[in-house]
């Protein structure tokens, strides 16, 4: 039988009672332990090496295998890293983004989440709209936006949803993103703070990588790269040689933010070739293959993991 290989991604891994509200959906430190002492139990945990070799070469895995990825670069991974992949001697991949590094300035979505894990869902309805430019403000949803903010959103109240939609499908991505620095600073947080609590520092990922996990790209401000237009090429080289420079190694592969078909580039081997990465990796899709394009692969998230594991276990029998 063909062998598989199993893409793992995770985001925050923290206490779920860290914050008092809903925003930041993470998996606790436990749980974390927990899916990966499972996942190591049924497969193969390989190292980024291995899956080089298994989806460049072709060459074969130990058996069915799993990689354990994160991806932002936030804190939470280096404290998992610490307590549970290096006493067990796992290699992870770690996608980062650059501009906390390079700007003291956070990635958008990490602000949001931030802001709506703080604050009650109609405070930061009222907050998000009374930082708006006064004719972003004044935009009503039409009927079929409010349409596709319900079928988008189907686990949240309409207006969150609605004010969901508005975010990340309406308004240009500088203004989310000055609105949302302006939402902190009016909280009475600094985003140079912000950045320190939030993503690991230049020495943290120094210590990964030199411990033999890797750090690899997600561009410089976690913008879909289908919506990098003109700025795709200054995006990823600052994001690389940042990387690179904190580093001292190249990133070679890279993670695309959002990870979904409408934020993977048109025709991947023609990006990744374009800025140097040998591997490009998405978030959609199962197992991966040997006939598999390196140059999108599949992952799943770690909230997925239980249903695909178990799926595969019915059609191995
Ligand atoms: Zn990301």
């Amino acid at each position: 039988m063909t062998q598989q290989l199993l893409l793992v991604n995770f985001h925050y891994v923290r206490e779920p009672k860290a914050h008092t509200y809903p925003g930041i959906h993470p998996i606790s430190p436990d749980a974390f332990a927990q899916q990966i002492k499972g996942l190591a139990a049924q497969f193969h945990i390989a190292d980024p090496e291995e899956v080089e070799a298994f989806v460049l070469n072709g060459r074969e895995l130990p058996r069915d295998s799993v990689l354990i990825t994160f991806d932002d670069g936030l804190v939470d991974h280096a404290e998992s890293t610490r307590d549970i992949l290096d006493p067990m001697g796992v290699k992870a991949v770690f996608f980062v983004c650059s501009r906390p590094l390079t700007e003291e300035r956070a990635v958008s979505v990490h602000k949001i989440h931030w802001l709506r894990a703080t604050s009650e869902p109609a405070q930061f309805r009222v907050d998000l709209l009374a930082a708006l430019p006064l004719e972003w403000r004044e935009r009503e949803l039409s009927d079929s936006e409010r349409r596709s903010a319900a079928r988008t959103y189907i686990y949240d109240q309409p207006e969150d949803g609605e004010i969901k939609y508005l975010i990340n499908f309406i308004l240009p991505e500088d203004i989310v993103d000055q609105v949302t620095s302006a939402m902190l600073a009016r909280a009475g947080v600094s985003e140079a703070d912000f950045c320190r609590r939030t993503y690991m520092g230049a020495d943290t990922l120094r210590k990964l990588a030199a411990a033999g996990h890797r750090v690899e790209a997600h561009t410089h401000d976690h913008r879909a790269v289908t919506r990098l237009g003109s700025d795709e090429d200054t995006s990823i080289a600052l994001n690389v040689r940042t990387l690179a420079q904190t580093t001292g190694r190249r990133p070679t592969w890279i993670s695309y933010p959002y990870g979904r078909d409408w934020a993977l580039p048109t025709d991947p081997a023609a990006f990744c070739r374009r800025h140097g990465f040998k591997v490009g990796v998405a978030l959609e899709g199962t197992f991966v293959t040997p006939e598999h394009t390196p140059y999108a692969l599949d992952r799943i998230n770690t909230n997925e993991v239980e249903r695909v594991v178990s799926e595969r276990s019915v059609a191995v029998g």
